[in-house]
């Protein structure tokens, strides 16, 4: 259940075994708020390329079985047999304990760029920091593992020495490994366009670049390793999209020009 990274990696291990899967997203296109929804289609066809069957716009109205799991039953009542659910549609941030607190919480605990969350001697870090990251001039939850090290490490910092705040910016990145391939994303995904400056989205290798405003705001790819890092850095330097763009011609001559919106 779910056709996001949680459950695009289950599907793509149970296919190394062999087994017969289904994905099932109750959204249209999968990855629309982590890629966008263009980029998001292609990174899903990888499911269909390796006898995945992935089924959108279908929502699991209950999970079937007397002494054990057999099936899930969809919302138009259909059902799926099976003998294996995995559920992986998501996670909220565990707040409801600061209710009453007098602690700002909007889909996560709300902290200013030093992780400062709004009461003397009170710090957040991790999944649950709403943080203001001066890097996108915007407040933004991340939930990976290299975020919640890094910001655990800036407010104790900024907690033990007060006369010494920095604020804690980063470009977010992940990586996700589905059927052999690596998906790498570096920046945010809010598009107002993407250029594939290297490689094919149908195909198995390809970069993305994303533009917000003029600027290079993010950069997806599959199988693209040696890529992601130099993009990540240019979006850490605020560097404009042409120059992206320009950059890309010069050091990845296999380019293939596609512009989307
Ligand atoms: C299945 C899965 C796969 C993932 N894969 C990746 C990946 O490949 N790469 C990546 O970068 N990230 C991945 N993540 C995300 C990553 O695990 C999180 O970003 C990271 O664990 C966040 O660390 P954290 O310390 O903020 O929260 P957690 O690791 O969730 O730790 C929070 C802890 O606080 C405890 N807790 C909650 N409320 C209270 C309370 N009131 N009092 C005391 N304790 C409390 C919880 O029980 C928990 O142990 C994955 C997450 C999941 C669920």
């Amino acid at each position: 259940m779910g056709a996001g990274f949680i459950g695009a990696e289950v599907a793509s291990a149970a296919r190394r075994r062999g087994l017969p899967t289904t994905v099932l997203e109750a959204l249209p296109t999968p990855l629309v708020r982590s890629v966008g929804p263009d980029l998001g289609a292609a990174l899903s066809s990888l499911h269909t390329r390796n006898g995945t069957v992935l089924r959108c716009g279908e929502a699991v109205a209950a999970v079937e079985g007397t002494d054990r799991v057999e099936g899930v039953r969809l919302t138009d009542g259909s059902v799926i047999g099976a003998d294996l659910v995995v559920v992986g549609i998501g996670a909220v941030p565990r707040t409801d304990w600061l209710a009453g607190s007098g602690l700002l919480v909007d889909d996560g605990l709300v902290c200013d760029e030093f992780l400062r969350a709004g009461a003397p001697g009170v710090h957040a870090a991790g999944d649950v920091a709403r943080w203001h990251n001066l890097l996108f001039d915007r407040s933004m939850r991340v939930e990976h593992w290299s975020a919640a090290a890094e910001q655990g490490a800036r407010a104790a910092r900024n907690a033990v020495s007060p006369e010494d705040l920095r604020p804690y910016s980063t470009v977010p990145y992940f990586w996700s490994d589905w059927y052999g391939s690596r998906i790498q994303f570096a920046g945010v995904a809010t598009v107002d366009g993407v250029e594939i400056v290297s490689g094919d989205p149908a195909g198995d290798h390809f970069v993305a670049l994303y533009r917000e405003g003029d600027r290079l705001s993010g950069v997806l790819t599959l199988n693209g390793q040696r890529h992601v890092m130099k993009y990540r850095r240019l979006i850490a330097e605020r560097t404009r999209f042409d120059e992206a763009v320009a950059f890309a011609r010069t050091s990845a001559p296999e380019r293939s020009a596609t512009a989307t919106s």
